[in-house]
């Protein structure tokens, strides 16, 4: 199904259960990137510690909460906090932003990688909903070796502790690692049913212009698209994003995602600068853009391909066993 059934006739098939799975309604969530440093150091991100090249931000508590309310006013029921593993943001500042955002009446997705069991507690207690952290890949040796000094071990059990403290789930992994087997992506596709995610993204490697992964071949469109059309097949009713990093390899990239089972998007609302700086890999869509302008783009996009966007906070929603043929 990863390399040899007919393309059109996987996303075709992706599209249908989508529709009956989860409907016509397509999730939009406001994405703030509020920092870019980060004490890890991933050999496929643009971010990593190593990377001397990259200009280093955090926004202020303030900033973050301003366009957080900013995102609400123009419409979004969902916030993600995305950013690399930046220390500054200790317990407190966290759940002081987290506190701050959730009087807004919206959801509130973190995605700051690895913590202690009791922060992920102490954000969970201040009001977070949803946590979302890719394991990256199952292939635990590929994983060590593009992930220095980190544990796949540690990762699962982060995403155990955020499942049991009652968060909605998040993960996913990249496509086109260099070493990566299809059938290393079959396994992390029966992982991520096995560990029963609510939401899991699949993103195209795409290989940063920095060393050391600067020359490897990258992740191709086609083998996300059907990896991520093969996951709505196993797990019909998980919210399953169409990811920045597909549109960033095709000016299409979302919809087509929409059209093989995708059903949320993830627009950036980050302002100015930072939009800029947050480069995780090279050619990232809409860095000169405004939020605004953002939201009203992929709203057309969607209505234009017949689809609606989603009203209410769009949770996972699970659906009985044998409600689909
Ligand atoms: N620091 C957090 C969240 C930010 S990174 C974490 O690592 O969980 C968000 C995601 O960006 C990562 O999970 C990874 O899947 C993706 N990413 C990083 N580098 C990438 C690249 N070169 N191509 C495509 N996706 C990349
Ligand atoms: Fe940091 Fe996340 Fe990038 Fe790894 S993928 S270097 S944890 S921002």
């Amino acid at each position: 199904m990863l390399t040899s059934f007919p393309a059109d006739e996987l996303y075709r098939q992706a599209d249908r259960v989508r529709l009956e799975a989860v409907g016509n309604e397509v999730h939009l969530r406001g994405l703030i990137e509020f920092s870019n440093i980060c004490r890890n150091d991933c050999l496929y991100c643009g971010l990593r510690r190593g990377n001397e090249k990259v200009k280093r931000y955090h926004m202020t508590e303030e900033e973050i909460i301003e366009t957080a309310t900013k995102a609400a006013e123009i419409g979004f029921e969902t916030i993600v906090l995305q950013s690399g593993e930046d220390l500054y943001y200790n317990t407190k500042r966290m759940c002081r932003i987290i506190k701050e955002i959730k009087k807004l009446d919206v959801a509130v997705t973190l995605s700051i990688g690895e913590r202690s069991p009791d922060e992920y507690k102490a954000f969970r207690e201040a009001g977070a909903d949803r946590y979302l952290m890719r394991i990256e890949t199952t292939d635990r040796d590929l994983y060590h070796k593009l992930n220095p000094g980190m544990s796949w071990q540690h990762r699962y059990e982060c995403l155990m502790t955020i499942k049991e403290l009652g968060y909605e789930l998040g993960s996913g992994i990249m496509v086109g690692l260099p070493g990566q087997t299809i059938e290393s992506i079959a396994d992390d596709l029966m992982f991520l049913k096995e560990i029963g995610v609510d939401m899991a993204g699949i993103g195209p490697f795409i290989p940063h212009q920095e060393p050391p992964l600067a020359n490897e071949g990258g992740g191709n469109l086609e083998l996300a698209l059907r990896t991520m059309a093969a996951m709505r097949l196993l797990m019909p009713d998980i919210n399953i994003p169409a990811t920045t990093a597909m549109e960033s390899l095709h000016p299409q990239g979302r919809i087509m995602a929409l059209k093989a089972g995708a059903n949320v998007v993830m627009p950036n609302v980050t302002e100015g600068e930072y939009r800029k700086l947050y480069a995780l890999y090279p050619g990232k869509i809409c860095v000169n853009d405004t939020p605004v302008h953002c939201r009203s783009c992929i709203g057309m996009k969607i209505q234009a391909i017949g689809r609606t966007i989603g009203k209410g906070k769009g949770s996972h929603r699970v659906l009985k066993v044998g409600s689909i043929n």
